[in-house]
């Protein structure tokens, strides 16, 4: 039998037109490239991006055709995000860190019809528009009169004067909800990128869980400022959620370093922030240095890559700033898991409580995980027993785009996309990654946590970065070692850095060296790029 409730498609249309209507005097705010603040409401944005829609029908784009970004956090990119899916296409947006032999892939790849870039990357859209023949429409998301006359891109347009010629006189479509609605390309260190394509049902859905109380807790009350790019993962869904729930955005622009971070938080009254451990790094030392306080800002969720638990202390006890450790990835949408307390935690002693804020926390509902051993056994949820981590969930990967399926297939038939990631689970269900499977240290038939070398190295107030990779080693196979760039003005020396560890990891797991290094490469998501630093370490020796 049936279930008689009526049958509404979970559209991302939905959710502009829901600010629009109940949150329409809410304001969007944007760093703009030229360096100046904008400021509109939700309304605006749907108006704009109705606009849009009609602009992309008036190309006599079809339904699924690939609509490509290259943009930062901005209100154009926004109305990209709701005029390019809302009409059925699909978003593609490009990380502009690729290089750009990688950006022509994707592009190629992708089959991306028409690509949209802020004029910060013209250079890069210079050198790959001539290897990208199925663009038929590149438009540079600026004002009609900031057009770079000579730029070299046939039939280049400005998107104000592209989408100035449209009433915004629209009615979104209605289709499927398991219509593809973007997609984003992991950053493939190995090998060749890999399309994500999310769906109008799992971007939704995902939104929603996005907001709940134990995940990130957002509501109409809150103005959320999305450091994470809207290149990288949709920017953790924020850019829906927020309009889910009619919140106040406000985006960054390119403008990511301490100070105009910290500025644009205090004038917007920020209440809530998202991002990479490395963007808030840059943001603490901005801080705290000059003994800056937040007048409004009370969370901040920070993923990605592991959080050191000195950063987590340096925002709760240091300025007041609750840390929302999570966890994903792009196969996952990203959001997998959120480090929030169960209501017996709260009584905990404070290093306990710090104990489990390390951990990147508790599966939302939507998000079913387990660990395997090599023998695809499921291992026990004890906090101690390591195992590669398998996800599934309306929004976890099923395919890549044009790709294969990576899913493991289980004894009930169900479907589990295996993360590469190595991590624990507790009795109380909460997750810590110790490493990406192909960073584990295997050291005489044991495992060695690189995150854990690292977090305690990060603790060190002299230490800025910290990198733990394996060397390899005639008896034990495997020995650790940290790399560390230290902070400006600040020193500390191998051995006083290696005797920091004493007590802390068993004496086994203590790396055997430190190497100082200027500043550790990262990748084009502001990740620590190990693949990088084992260049940079070739013909180093084991003391
Ligand atoms: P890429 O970095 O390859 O572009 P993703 O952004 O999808 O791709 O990265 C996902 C990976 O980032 C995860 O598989 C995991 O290794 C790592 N990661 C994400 N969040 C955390 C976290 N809180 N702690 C440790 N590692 C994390």
């Amino acid at each position: 039998m049936q279930g008689l409730m009526q049958n509404q498609q979970l559209l991302i249309s939905s959710m502009v037109e829901f600010a629009a209507r109940y949150h329409g005097t809410t304001e969007v705010v944007s760093r703009r490239v030229e360096g100046d603040i904008h400021r509109y409401t939700w309304a605006d944005v749907c108006q704009r991006s109705k606009q849009l829609a009609q602009a992309l029908d008036a190309l006599g784009l079809a339904h699924g055709a690939r609509v490509a970004s290259i943009a930062w956090n901005g209100y154009r990119h926004l109305e990209m995000y709701y005029g390019v899916s809302g009409s059925g296409r699909v978003l593609h947006t490009i990380n502009p860190r690729l290089h750009f032999e990688q950006v022509a892939w994707i592009v190629n790849h992708a089959e991306d019809e028409v690509l949209c870039f802020d004029l910060s990357f013209l250079p890069l859209v210079q050198a790959v528009h001539s290897h990208c023949p199925t663009v038929k429409q590149w438009v540079a998301l600026c004002d009609a009169d900031k057009l770079p006359a000579d730029s070299g891109i046939p039939g280049l347009i400005s998107y104000e004067a592209w989408i100035a010629g449209h009433d915004g006189r629209y009615h979104w479509p209605q289709f499927d909800e398991n219509t593809a609605s973007s997609l984003c390309y992991t950053s493939g260190t190995t090998g060749n990128p890999k399309g994500a394509l999310y769906s109008h049902r799992s971007s939704t859905l995902h939104a929603y869980a996005a907001a709940l109380p134990d995940s990130m807790g957002l509501s109409a009350r809150d103005a959320v400022l999305p450091v994470v790019p809207m290149f990288h993962v949709n920017a953790w869904g924020i850019p829906y959620t927020a309009a889910q729930i009619g919140a106040k955005l406000v985006l960054p622009g390119p403008a990511l370093d301490g100070k105009s971070l910290y500025e644009l938080m205090e004038a917007e009254g920020v209440t809530f922030a998202a991002g990479v451990p490395t963007i808030w790094q840059m943001l603490l030392s901005h801080v705290q240095p000059q003994q800056l306080r937040f007048s409004s800002l009370k969370r901040t969720v920070i993923g990605g890559a592991a959080c050191p638990p000195a950063m987590i202390a340096a925002f709760e006890d240091g300025l007041g700033v609750q840390v929302l450790h999570a966890w994903g990835m792009t196969e996952t949408s990203p959001l997998g898991a959120v480090c929030t307390f169960k209501s017996g935690q709260m009584a905990l002693p404070k290093e306990e409580q710090r104990k489990i804020s390390a951990k990147q926390g508790r599966a939302i509902y939507g998000v079913e995980m387990k660990i395997v051993g090599g023998d695809g056994r499921a291992q026990p949820w004890d906090g101690k027993t390591y195992g590669d981590l398998l996800v599934r969930g309306p929004w976890i990967l099923q395919q890549y785009y044009k790709g294969e399926s990576p899913l493991i297939v289980d004894e009930a038939g169900l479907g589990w996309l295996p993360t590469g990631d190595v991590a624990t689970i507790d009795a109380d269900g909460f997750m810590q990654i110790t490493d990406r499977s192909k960073d584990v240290i295997k050291s005489g038939g044991e495992w060695i946590s690189s995150i854990d070398i690292e977090n305690i190295a990060m603790g060190h107030p002299a230490v800025a970065m910290a990198a733990c990779v394996g060397m390899p080693h005639p008896k034990w196979d495997e020995r650790p070692i940290v790399v560390v760039a230290t902070k400006p003005g600040a020193s500390v020396s191998r051995e006083a850095l290696l005797d920091f560890y004493a007590g802390k990891l068993a004496k086994w797991q203590i790396p055997d060296d430190v190497v100082f290094v200027d500043a550790i490469p990262l990748g084009a998501t502001g990740k620590m790029l190990k693949t990088r630093l084992r260049e940079v370490l070739v013909g180093y020796q084991l003391p």
